[in-house]
């Protein structure tokens, strides 16, 4: 109980060395986004970061914002720093779910990408200068720190953890959508997958190709074709989920993201898919124009995706099935009992339509195997008209998650990835405590929450309820979600161990069930 989660984060990220530290100066201070000390050069492109961390050098990488493409990048750098984006923001996840440093939304930094410099407080920064950046405190510094590495190996870091077991009443899942990731999680004992973001598998760069087929299908047929490419690559990289996951369960959910996210910016990238489309550079760029949203999180995202063109949900139940009954052919011990979830649900009906295609499909391949496999379909439940109307909602979904992250989104009505710019305001003005984003808003957010909760077990006594937003890695909303009676929390692996303290000191605190 004297033990503060979140101080092991100290323990399972490098740190700077505390004597260092003293004599250092900050330039910046900006989020918190994902914990540990980093320090590198500076690198402004996710290629750069590629070049100079095969060559065993150190980076950081410095970015506006990063997208999907940038992913390889961040692999390779030791810390990564944002001007723009919240504690949700693609870099804030992305970075968290790999355990690298993060600091974001550090707004104070005039960026000249072109020329590949920055200046933070008068002073320029070029391509080569050195930094270092604290994802634990969110400041930035000029120069080289030292750091000390991780260290959870010892024996004592082992038995806080089985103790920790032995007291919670939560489970603890990890967000989680590579093989890597998940691997690391179980290592840190997570009791399944809560989130397995589909739309993170398919920026490789053979991937990528092919979805932007898909979406620059004029016809269903067309679509199916461009599908049935990445059909087979989903399989395999579920059936890899399945494979670390060794039964334990695998939420995997369905395509989420705004479809222009995928859509090539480059020319170059531009004449390859008119090429590989058999369309002119004028038909892609007019098919571009018409993917633009004013607002895409509110957007053609989510299950809206399914609902226009349900051959995606088809392709996706396809390869989860078809991944699950492999995987048990290979392992019947796992007896791996698939969950696919369905994202940004409001309405009953439309989660009807989606699970319909998925049960048909999922149902027929199961009959064409001639076995007997359970699954689930589940929803998540991020939008405030599914929270109003969960009872509803439960008679088609046989499990909840909350998606906190959009939840609090729509709840405040303020965006995820730029309320940062004003909410420094609002904390000196004492309007609000802290980010909403990254500690769960128990007053409004929390009330939707609790109220869908006992909605959903009106309709479904047995329901399962996850949360998979980023609070489910915080110590203080994993208290709440324990109290409201949640099933688990889903977290990105390096918080995992994190959770799990938190959750047996939440239970100590206020008992759910002996065990
Ligand atoms: C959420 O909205 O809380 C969630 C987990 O989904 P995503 O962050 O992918 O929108
Ligand atoms: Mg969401």
């Amino acid at each position: 109980m004297q033990i503060d989660p979140k101080s092991l984060d100290a323990l399972l990220h490098p740190q700077f060395d505390a004597k260092a530290l003293k004599s250092a100066q900050a330039i910046a201070q900006a989020l918190a986004a994902s914990p540990g000390a980093a320090c590198g050069k500076i690198v402004f492109t996710a290629e750069d970061a590629v070049t100079a961390g095969q060559n065993k050098e150190k980076v950081v990488l410095v970015r506006l914002e990063t997208s999907p493409e940038d992913i390889e990048g961040m692999h390779y750098a030791q810390g990564i720093l944002t001007v723009r984006g919240g504690m949700t923001s693609h870099a804030a996840v992305v970075a968290r779910g790999m355990g690298t440093c993060c600091v974001s939304g550090c707004g104070a930094i005039k960026m000249d990408e072109e020329n590949k410099c920055f200046t933070l407080n008068g002073k320029t920064y070029r391509e080569g200068d050195v930094i270092s950046l604290d994802g634990s405190t969110g400041k930035v510094y000029d120069g080289a720190i030292a750091t000390v590495p991780a260290n959870a190996n010892d024996g004592e870091f082992g038995r806080i953890m089985a103790w920790a077991n032995k007291y919670k009443a939560l489970a603890v899942r990890t967000n989680a959508d590579t093989p890597k990731d998940a691997h690391q999680a179980f290592e840190f004992g997570a009791e399944g997958i809560g989130l397995c973001r589909t739309e993170h598998m398919f920026f490789e760069p053979d991937r990528i190709a092919a979805i932007r087929e898909m979406i620059c299908s004029d016809t269903v047929e067309e679509r199916e074709h461009a599908l049935a490419k990445l059909e087979p690559m989903q399989q395999g990289d579920f059936e890899k989920l399945y494979e670390e996951a060794q039964g334990a369960p695998v939420n995997i959910r369905f395509l989420d993201p705004p479809l222009h996210e995928f859509v090539p910016t480059e020319e170059a990238d531009i004449k390859a898919l008119a090429d590989a489309q058999g369309k002119t550079v004028e038909d892609i760029k007019q098919i571009i124009a018409s993917l633009h949203e004013f607002n895409p999180m509110m957007g053609h995202r989510g299950c809206r995706l399914a609902v226009t063109y349900p051959e995606i949900a088809k392709m996706q139940t396809s390869a989860v099935i078809k991944a699950a009954i492999s995987v048990n052919k290979r392992h019947p011990e796992f007896k791996t009992t698939p969950e696919i979830m369905i994202p940004l649900v409001g309405e009953v009906k439309e989660l009807a339509f989606v699970k319909k295609v998925v049960c048909e499909t999922a149902d027929a391949l199961i009959k064409e195997a001639g076995i007997n496999m359970h699954y689930e379909v589940g929803t998540m439940i991020e939008i405030p008209r599914a929270a109003l109307l969960a009872d509803e909602i439960a008679k088609e979904a046989q499990y909840f998650s909350f998606g906190t992250n959009d939840l609090t989104q729509m709840t405040f009505g303020f965006s995820r990835d730029d309320a940062g710019k004003f909410l420094d305001s609002y904390y000196e003005n004492k309007i609000y405590e802290s980010d909403p984003f990254a500690r769960l808003d128990q007053n409004g957010v929390g009330k939707l929450v609790a109220m869908a909760s006992e909605l959903g077990k009106k309709t479904r006594p047995d329901i399962a309820l996850g949360i998979c937003g980023e609070h489910g890695g915080d110590p203080s909303s994993i208290e709440f979600c324990h109290k409201v009676g949640l099933t688990y929390v889903s977290c990105s692996p390096f918080r995992v161990p994190i959770a799990r303290l938190a959750a047996a000191q939440a239970n100590i605190r206020n008992p759910r069930n002996s065990k």
